[in-house]
């Protein structure tokens, strides 16, 4: 049979990249979790995925209550799971005010690591069920966490301090809207929220890859300076950065390449190694990369793990 994949964001971007590139194998179902039916059945048609190879479904990332909706309408759907990839995000770095998740929880750390921190437990069950012989659950990092590269070190930096903010509910009401307890940064809190992907990718390894199997893999697919990510930016940036990142940093991929990487740790028999963060040296061959003393910071990473357990409603 083929292999059921479920993809959150593939509307845009890498997700519906991605999508198209496994469904180019022709080994797998794509479910494209999307919080927009239309925009996701029309990127579908578009990219030209054949209609047996994918299914669209809603999710919002930004409401607790659509993950556990969604993980229902999954459920009914009969399928099996066999990888889960947590790729959607927001960001919003020229936002001079909070905006909140359904939950009113700062809605980038909310969207990108709260809502797929519930999604990524909830389907944990249904990943553990499935007979494919290499299960896998990706959330997809950025470079942008890692403090210890270049790209990492552009200010404002990824710091998530003592947890404070988190542990107030990332809203101002309580403490802050940000992890660390500081003023609200859009462009720190998106880093901030990748930090947190990159905590919970291990955190999962170290829980759960003995006794279940499971594959759990972050990655960075390299900088695709074309995606709707960066949408919110002023236009004079959405101008500049892609030529910048082609011929100054040259860590520029297109949208159709940074797919193919994603779809490897998805399907790839030799991306199979658990507890790793996958990156792309310049002739596309892919390497072990290593994380930021913060992003591999297993004290930090539990902590993170106790505090969500508690905002999302499980603990
Ligand atoms: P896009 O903005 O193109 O894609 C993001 C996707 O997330 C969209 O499909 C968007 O949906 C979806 N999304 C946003 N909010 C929600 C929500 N509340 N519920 C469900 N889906 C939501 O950006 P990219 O493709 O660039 O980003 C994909 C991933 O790649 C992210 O995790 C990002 O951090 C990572 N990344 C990107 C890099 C880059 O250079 N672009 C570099 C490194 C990592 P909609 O279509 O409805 O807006």
């Amino acid at each position: 049979r083929k292999s059921v994949v479920v993809i959150t964001g593939a509307s845009s971007g890498l997700g519906l990249a991605t999508a198209k590139a496994l469904s180019e194998t022709g080994q797998c179902h794509v479910i494209m979790a999307c919080r927009n039916f239309l925009k996701a059945e029309r990127a579908a048609k578009t990219a030209g995925i054949p209609k047996e190879n994918y299914t669209v479904m809603h999710l919002d990332l930004a409401s607790l209550e659509s993950v556990r909706q969604f993980v229902d309408t999954f459920r009914r759907s009969g399928m099996p799971l066999d990888v889960l990839v947590c790729n959607a995000a927001v960001y919003l770095p020229t936002a001079k005010e909070p905006t909140y998740t359904a939950e009113g929880f700062e809605l980038s750390v909310g969207t990108n690591h709260l809502g797929h921190f519930l999604l990524a437990q909830l389907l944990l069950d249904d990943l553990k069920k499935s007979d494919y012989p290499t299960k896998r659950l990706i959330i997809v990092g950025s470079i942008t966490g890692n403090t210890n590269t270049l790209a990492g070190n552009v200010p404002p930096k990824a710091n998530l301090g003592d947890l404070r903010g988190l542990v107030g509910g990332l809203n101002d009401l309580n403490s802050s809207p940000m992890i660390d307890g500081g003023e609200f940064d859009g462009a720190k809190a998106y880093k901030d929220s990748k930090v947190c992907n990159m905590l919970t990718m291990q955190e999962l390894h170290r829980r759960y890859h003995e006794e279940t199997g499971i594959t759990f893999a972050s990655l960075y697919p390299g900088c695709i300076a074309e995606t709707g990510l960066f949408r919110n930016h002023i236009p004079l940036f959405r101008t500049l950065f892609p030529p910048f990142q082609k011929y100054i940093t040259k860590g520029y991929v297109s949208e159709e390449e940074a797919g193919k990487r994603l779809a490897q740790v998805v399907s790839d028999p030799s991306l199979t190694k658990s507890g790793v963060y996958w990156s792309w040296n310049k002739n596309s061959s892919s390497f072990e990369n290593q994380l930021s003393k913060e992003a591999s910071n297993a004290e930090k990473a539990l902590k993170l793990w106790e505090i969500s357990e508690k905002l999302v409603g499980l603990a």
